[in-house]
């Protein structure tokens, strides 16, 4: 299989844009697939169950605005679109304190940085990026760029290389959360990435512990113990108990219309990046880590998110084979294995 790999030579679903290639589909007389079968009921009640999370989060920040010591929520920002509307959402509908934490993975586009700084001015939201150093970033990446170390089900929806990054990431969050006794972490997921029912959810110390350690154990020794300083320390999840934060991804029951997404954004500063792929606004590694996912598994690593977002009716089929089956960007391919000497 190579990244070429396009609709006309492949079954794919005629509801969504699940191709015959994801493991474990099948389709009816219909083609439509059994992902599509199993989601119709949910879809149906899809309105209420969005108004009654929007309620929910009305009362959990009315019972948490400036409880805090210093910050309400922090929010995990790439400088993409989809976090960089959460964060409008956050401070301009709920007039948060917020703290946006970007981890600088060493492929963050020059766009996003502008983007980051341009919005978070804009609303009047304090920043910092966690940057480990390249040794550190460059052995993650070219591990999982080479070698699928993770789950079966964590790979139907994420690449390797994605995996590893965001592991990064939620610990990161998670932990300083912890540390500055902050009482919501927010996502910028889209409403295909993260399911509605895990929308607003406490975080469990029990399980977010065997979370961490099932990521961390992936992972070879050497890089283990590169990574580690990222993730809660162990203490954390005896000491700080009663501090863990509630997780909220809104745009999972907000209205999302990426076409207005972009316009919104760009009334407080943010521009379309013009140096990324068709899946990602921020991040110089995801054409690559796409590719080798494609090469190893026959399916493209956003189509799981993207095929929600047709069946949701948050974007148009077409709009979602656009964004999946056009080829990956043969330079911005070869810019990350350059980088990283592959
Ligand atoms: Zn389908």
């Amino acid at each position: 299989m190579n990244y070429n790999y396009k609709p006309k030579e492949l079954t794919l679903c005629t509801h969504c844009i699940l191709p015959e290639t994801f493991p474990g589909i099948s389709f009816d007389e219909q083609g439509v697939c059994k992902y599509c079968r199993q989601e119709e009921k949910k879809i149906i009640h899809l309105d209420e169950k969005k108004e009654e999370y929007r309620k929910k989060l009305d009362s959990l920040i009315d019972g948490t605005r400036n409880k805090a010591p210093v910050y309400d929520v922090i929010l995990a920002y790439s400088g993409g679109k989809d976090s960089s509307y959460t964060l409008k959402l956050l401070r301009e509908k709920y007039d948060l304190r917020i703290l946006a934490i970007t981890l600088d993975n060493h492929f963050v586009s020059p766009a996003a940085f502008k983007n980051i700084k341009n919005v978070t001015d804009h609303l009047g939201v304090d920043t910092y990026s966690v940057r480990p150093p390249w040794p550190v970033i460059s052995e993650m990446f070219t591990l999982t760029a080479k070698a699928d170390v993770f789950s079966k089900t964590t790979l139907l929806r994420a690449s390797s290389v994605c995996t590893a990054c965001i592991g990064i990431v939620k610990n990161l969050i998670l932990k300083t959360a912890l540390e500055m006794s902050v009482p919501l972490v927010a996502f910028g997921w889209s409403p295909g990435q993260a399911p509605i029912q895990s929308a607003i959810m406490k975080t469990n110390p029990g399980m977010a512990q065997q979370a961490q350690e099932a990521l961390l154990n992936s992972f070879p020794e050497s890089i283990r113990k590169k990574i580690i300083p990222y993730y809660v320390p162990k203490t954390y999840f005896e000491i700080y108990r009663e501090r863990f934060p509630q997780n909220i991804h809104p745009l999972a029951f907000f209205d999302y219309d990426e076409k207005n997404i972009i316009k919104e954004l760009g009334q407080i500063g943010w521009m379309e990046p013009k140096d990324t792929d068709t899946n990602s606004s921020n991040c110089l590694m995801n054409a690559f880590a796409n590719h080798c996912h494609i090469e190893r598994h026959g399916f493209h690593p956003y189509v799981w998110e993207i095929a929600n977002m047709v069946r949701q009716g948050v974007m148009e089929r077409e709009e979602g084979i656009h964004k999946i089956y056009s080829d990956q960007n043969i330079q911005m391919i070869n810019f990350a294995k350059e980088r990283l000497g592959i």
